[in-house]
């Protein structure tokens, strides 16, 4: 009999039968608080009766047309109404099917338009499993560890990171600063150097935000070197971190802006978006592929902008998120193995560290799967997987926090 292959590593063993909101049920009718949201995905929660309707209206009209053969009114709605949330001056877009797969469409965008082989990346970075997403990820080496050789021209600069360094934030702004400079004039220079490619928060890194010094500082050196500055928000995006974009806590916009996971509410969905005059550079036909801008997806990815604006879902995650932290961090004034509280929005992580200072990916798995047994689906991230993170749905509401955040307690009072 075939089975499902044993490469893949399953976090819990949970078998979904039905979603709804920031609730899952398994096939037992087990009730499970879903702080997964599956990998940050399910923005708008599991099944929203909106984009229900119209991913079901759309199925019975038109499930592909292939984009680049004959467009349909859902890509050309979603175009139109991404004006309504995407930086300005980024007026242009096209759509792939993954994260990975717009990491990839973003790093070609970046070298045609600017005729320069090389990227710089930042260490603890997540961009992707495929391999050129995977030579530019340096957040864990599980994800690169086996599949040499990689693509050449990545070159890994510092990211602030106080609690890994051990400083504070101003000290690992400067350091990083520090050393990219002297990267740029040692192994990548500016005129060999197409892009920064940086998450605003650290996402599979361990959930560590950027400062806005760090921001500023890589958009002032890509604005004097001709570099484009690619922020990768696939999982700081769509209201995540409690404002639309990561970086608009920052004050940073980019050149090249990359989304994906909330976009569609599930449905495989991202894109790259980024100036007309940028993506004129690029050759026509240099993008594409046979499944993006999914009409059925895009009529998802409607709703889901729908249902973000009238519900205030980046208002929720915001206020949810504060309650959240609260939460959080009063469990962890309880335990000396938490170290640290941190995260934009809902997109919060707790760290365990040894007395010493060494990152505990054992404690953090414990504390994991004990929550999953009183019925709290987390994860873990961080190279270490030292840092368990909360994710919830952006619909989730303040009964369902107070309750996730008792079933932590009871998940850390069973292995602390
Ligand atoms: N970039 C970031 C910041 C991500 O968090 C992820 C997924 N965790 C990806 C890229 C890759 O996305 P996908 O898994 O859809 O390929």
């Amino acid at each position: 009999m075939a089975h499902l292959s044993p490469l893949l590593k399953q976090a819990t063993p949970v078998i979904a039968q039905r979603g709804e909101g920031a609730i899952l049920w398994d096939e037992q009718d087990e009730r499970y608080l879903d702080f997964t949201a599956g990998i940050g995905v399910t923005s708008t929660g599991h099944a929203h009766p909106d984009v229900v309707a119209a991913a079901q209206r759309q199925i019975g009209k038109l499930i592909h047309a292939q984009y680049t053969t004959v467009m349909h009114r859902p890509l050309l709605d979603l175009v139109d109404r991404m004006s309504e949330v995407l930086p300005a001056g980024l007026d242009s877009m096209f759509f792939v099917n993954s994260g990975s797969e717009a990491v990839e469409a973003a790093l070609r965008l970046a070298r045609q338009a600017t005729g320069r082989p090389n990227v710089i990346t930042f260490h603890g970075g997540f961009h992707g499993r495929t391999v050129a997403a995977a030579s530019m990820t340096t957040s864990g080496t599980k994800f690169r560890s086996g599949f040499a050789p990689l693509m050449p021209g990545v070159a890994v600069s510092p990211f602030p990171s106080p609690t890994h360094y051990g400083w504070s934030q101003e000290e690992a702004t400067a350091f990083a600063l520090r050393e990219l400079d002297y990267l740029l004039q040692t192994v990548s220079s500016p005129q060999d150097t197409a892009a920064f490619l940086v998450e605003p928060v650290l996402g599979e890194g361990g959930y560590v935000p950027a400062s806005a010094e760090f921001l500023a500082g890589l958009r002032e050196r890509a604005d004097r070197h001709g570099i484009l500055l690619v922020l990768d928000e696939v999982q700081t995006g769509w209201g995540r971190t409690g404002r639309f974009w990561g970086h608009e806590h920052f004050g940073v916009t980019p050149d090249v802006l990359i989304t994906a996971k909330g976009i569609a509410s599930g449905f495989p969905l991202s894109g790259i978006a980024a100036s007309e005059e940028l993506m004129s550079k690029a050759w026509p036909g240099s993008q594409g592929g046979t499944y993006g801008a999914n009409a059925v997806a895009c009529a998802a990815a409607l709703a889901t902008l729908d249902v973000m604006q009238r519900e205030d879902l980046v208002g929720n995650a915001a206020a949810r998120g504060e309650q959240l932290r609260g939460r959080l961090q009063a469990a962890a004034d309880g335990h000396t193995a938490i170290t640290d509280v941190r995260g934009l929005g809902l997109m919060l992580g707790a760290e365990f560290r040894t007395a010493d200072g060494t990152p505990d990916g054992e404690t953090a798995a414990r504390a994991q799967q004990a929550a999953a047994r009183h019925g709290l689906l987390l994860l873990t991230c961080g190279a270490w997987s030292q840092v368990v993170r909360f994710i919830p749905a952006l619909v989730v509401t303040p009964e369902q926090v107070d309750e996730a955040g008792d079933l932590w307690e009871k998940a850390l009072a069973d292995v602390l």
